[in-house]
């Protein structure tokens, strides 16, 4: 039997956590790579990724990673992107592609663009798809199934390049769109950061509440808290730098989320019912959308294989040999 087509020779990933591992999976999976070669910053996180046999190999240091890949994928948190990207520079291969996983783009574009050589096309790229959980343990190869991927190159890339990366994503299951950096950010202030925001705020003012005890915010979790429990579990290293790098855009949603607060604030306190119910009737309708296009499913538990249920198919493999 042949092997199938690989789209890249050579793909190092820098980082293997939850999108790391997902990553190395999937291309696996996939046969997107000739070879994966992995490095994580802690010893103990390179031990468990070979012992899991995700990547062909384990290296210890950044520079080795990259040295002869013509694919890099930075999967570490956003503020930690610069620093790697200067790190890499001496080391990349004329040609190589340089990616990353951000939940930001523009800090990444500003943070990484500065430092990478001439001869790398810089395509930086945000999977949106997760779980509340960290570690090389936690990916699976279905993670990009049916998610969307968003590409932000840099004016002037190589469209060759940002089409190279399009096919990656595809074959790794994703819906791929192409925009700006700065756009990007915007449309994530919305639909990923301030409701990360708000989830982590709801679960701090339970916590803080005198008149109702521990043991019953547990136990009547089902009312609606609980669901934003299981957004406010998620890691807080990365989402320290996200709010840290999409600063303005976070802070113009909130302002207008403020401004949406007070008026159902003084629906409730005028007795308003007709506002609520117009509102409330206008959101279910965004919510019926959703589930329309298919960016949620049946389990509650949206984004990772739900036990009860068959995991999602991978695409076909680029090239199979099945014939
Ligand atoms: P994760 O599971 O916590 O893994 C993070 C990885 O980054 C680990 O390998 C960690 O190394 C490494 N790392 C942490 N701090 C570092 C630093 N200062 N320098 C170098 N390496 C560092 O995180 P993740 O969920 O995969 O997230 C990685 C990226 O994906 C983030 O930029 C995030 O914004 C983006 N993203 C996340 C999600 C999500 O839902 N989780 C979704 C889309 C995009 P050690 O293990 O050795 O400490």
């Amino acid at each position: 039997m042949s092997k199938p087509a690989t789209l890249y020779n050579r793909l190092a990933l820098i980082g293997v956590g939850l999108i790391g591992s997902s990553i190395a999976r999937a291309a696996r999976a996939q046969g997107a790579a000739g070879s994966i070669v992995a490095t994580a910053r802690s010893p103990q996180t390179r031990r468990r990724v070979a012992e899991l046999g995700i990547a062909d190999q384990v290296v210890e240091s950044n520079s080795a990673a990259v040295e002869g890949a013509d694919l890099v994928i930075l999967c570490i948190p956003v503020g930690a992107c610069g620093a790697v990207a200067k790190d890499i520079a001496p080391h990349l291969a004329a040609g190589a592609t340089v990616s990353d996983v951000g939940s930001v783009k523009g800090s990444i574009v500003r943070d990484m663009a500065p430092h990478l050589p001439k001869t790398v096309h810089f395509v930086p790229a945000h999977p949106v798809a997760g779980t509340e959980y960290s570690g090389p343990d936690a990916g699976f190869a279905e993670l990009f199934v049916n998610r969307w991927c968003i590409l932000t190159p840099p004016k002037g890339t190589d469209p060759k390049a940002v089409e190279k990366l399009v096919a990656f994503w595809r074959l790794l299951g994703a819906n791929v769109e192409t925009m700006d950096a700065d756009h990007h950010d915007l449309v994530l202030a919305i639909t990923s950061h301030l409701p990360h925001l708000i989830a982590y705020t709801i679960v701090h003012t339970a916590e803080e509440l005198q008149s109702v005890t521990r043991s019953e915010v547990l136990k009547f979790s089902a009312g609606g808290f609980r669901d934003f429990t299981r957004i406010a579990a998620s890691d807080p290293t990365m989402w320290r730098d996200v709010f840290l790098a999409n600063k303005d855009a976070v802070l113009e949603m909130l302002g207008r989320f403020n401004e949406d607060v007070s008026l159902l604030t003084k629906a409730i306190r005028r007795g308003d019912g007709d506002a609520l119910f117009e509102q409330f009737t206008r959101t279910r309708a965004i919510r019926k959308g959703i589930v329309d296009i298919g960016q949620d499913s049946a389990t509650p538990d949206f984004g990772r294989p739900h036990p009860d249920l068959p995991h999602t198919a991978l695409p076909k493999p680029y090239a199979s040999d099945e014939n």
